[in-house]
């Protein structure tokens, strides 16, 4: 049973992002998979991770790989974010990484990150992908006066450890370069990252895949798989893929049916984002507001936000966790009240679109690529705990290279390469979200 509501995976239910008014339609390129086809690579999932493996075993290896997508390119998680490209991948603090890894590895694991936002840009370059690049680094805002004490703490670590250029924002400072909030106290400027149009990358990858001779089935969705000796079948509706080696790209949309041994490994959670009509110039001032840098703040359960090229104001926080449309409504307006108490300038400015998609966390809280146990021939890259535009694409690119036979899986960070691990009692995976939320949400009431 898929942990959510029905609306939440069905392809024909409108998602109703912001971003799907920006770019062209690409259904007629990616036609349904008919009858029995072969490939060498097949892979499940046509997200940023998917075309990014797909994207790179052209372009590197001359290995044209099949994607098999149950929407369309992008329809997941990957064409309907915030458009943050920055640091991610995993929910633990950098304090527990390097209690679990040491400081070396996760140091490594900062500079990868760094290098995953530069794939971005390059690739984008190298396709002449128009993602509408905005703002410079990635601004973490105090969200009460108690966090600014964490703050000096996160830029020790960003300067020393990590690497990355960051600078410390007074009130004063914040107000001058970024914003005024009644709920905004000090910040950490990071100066690595930025915003781009989700859409845009995903939907302009795919079309750079099916140029360089890649094949993607739209409206396909993997609905039973067998193994036949060295060959594994994916059944569709329309038809069925042979291939010899496969890629699960799921991510949050995995059905725990797709195989055994992802089965309760993941734990799907809604994020929930509203925009708002354009904003003129003297209504952006009039909250004084002025970057086009994205933003989050301290909270747990935090809220993350950014201008649009259009004067836009896209404003983003956890979802419900049931997922109804009645559900989603409830909490858009629950966002409304918060945008407006967040932004005092804005309250009741009319709302354009809002929409909500699945992200993915592992139970170990940490991004995974891995082999399956018992047979090397299917990969996976999964579980960015809300922050895969730049992780997914990186991982992408992880996995072509495995796939391809230029690196093992001794090559990969630590960080990555844990086994997927159970949940323990699987089935109770809503209850301890539910619980986290409960918990946090207090937490970042207290301060
Ligand atoms: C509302 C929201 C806001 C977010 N904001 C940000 C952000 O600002 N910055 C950031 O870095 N990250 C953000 N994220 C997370 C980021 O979008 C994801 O981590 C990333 O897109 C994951 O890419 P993916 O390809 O692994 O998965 P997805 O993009 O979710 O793709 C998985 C695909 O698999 C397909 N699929 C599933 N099952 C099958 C099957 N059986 N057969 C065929 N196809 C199947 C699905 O249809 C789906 O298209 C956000 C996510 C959401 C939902």
């Amino acid at each position: 049973m898929p942990l959510y509501h029905s609306s939440v995976y069905d392809r024909a239910f409108p998602v109703n992002s912001y971003w799907e008014t920006t770019d062209a339609p690409i259904e007629s390129d990616c036609p349904p998979l008919s009858e029995v086809q072969s490939c060498e690579v097949a892979i499940i999932g046509g997200g940023l991770t998917g075309l990014s493996t797909a994207w790179h075993l052209a372009r590197e290896y001359g290995i044209r790989a099949a994607i098999l997508e149950a929407g369309v390119p992008g329809w997941g998680a990957s064409g309907r974010n915030g458009g943050f490209c920055c640091v991610g991948g995993t929910a633990l603090r950098y304090p527990q990484l390097i209690q679990r890894f040491g400081r070396s590895e996760t140091q490594r694991y900062y500079q990868e990150q760094r290098e995953a936002i530069d794939l971005v840009r390059n690739l984008a370059e190298a396709e002449g992908l128009a993602i509408d690049p905005q703002g410079e680094g990635e601004i973490l805002v105090a969200h009460h006066p108690s966090r600014q004490k964490a703050l000096e703490a996160d830029y020790a670590f960003f300067t020393e450890v990590a690497g990355y250029p960051c600078a410390l924002w007074s009130p004063q400072k914040l107000s001058e370069s970024g914003f005024s909030s009644p709920e905004a106290h000090a910040a950490l400027k990071i100066g690595v990252g930025f915003g781009l149009n989700p859409i845009k990358y995903s939907r302009g990858l795919a079309r750079a895949i099916l140029q360089r001779g890649g094949k993607i089935h739209g409206q396909s969705p993997v609905i039973a798989w067998e193994k036949s000796g060295a060959t594994h079948l994916l059944h569709t509706s329309g038809g069925s893929l042979h291939a010899k080696t496969v890629i699960v790209a799921t991510n949050g949309y995995t059905d725990d049916r797709l195989h055994p041994n992802l089965n309760g490994r993941l734990l799907p959670a809604l994020s929930q984002i509203i925009t708002t009509r354009p904003l003129t110039l003297a209504e952006q001032a009039a909250q004084g507001w002025h970057t086009e840098t994205p933003v989050s703040d301290t909270r747990n359960l935090l809220f993350y936000y950014r201008l649009l090229k259009d004067g836009r104001f896209l404003f983003g926080s956890r979802g419900g966790t049931w997922g109804s449309p009645t559900e989603s409504q409830r909490h858009q307006t629950w966002m409304i009240r918060r945008l407006g108490e967040l932004f005092p300038a804005w309250k009741g400015v009319e709302i354009s679109h809002s929409w909500n998609g699945l992200v993915c966390l592992a139970a170990d809280l940490m991004p995974h690529i891995g082999q399956f146990p018992q047979d090397p021939s299917v990969f996976y890259a999964l579980a960015y705990h809300g922050n895969g535009v730049a992780a997914a694409t990186w991982s992408g690119r992880s996995v072509a290279r495995w796939v391809a036979g230029k690196m093992t899986q001794d090559d990969l960070c630590a960080v990555f390469r844990q086994p997927l691990q159970r949940f323990p009692l699987a089935n109770l995976r809503k209850g301890y979200l539910r619980s986290a939320y409960l918990i946090y949400g207090l937490l970042d009431r207290s301060g």
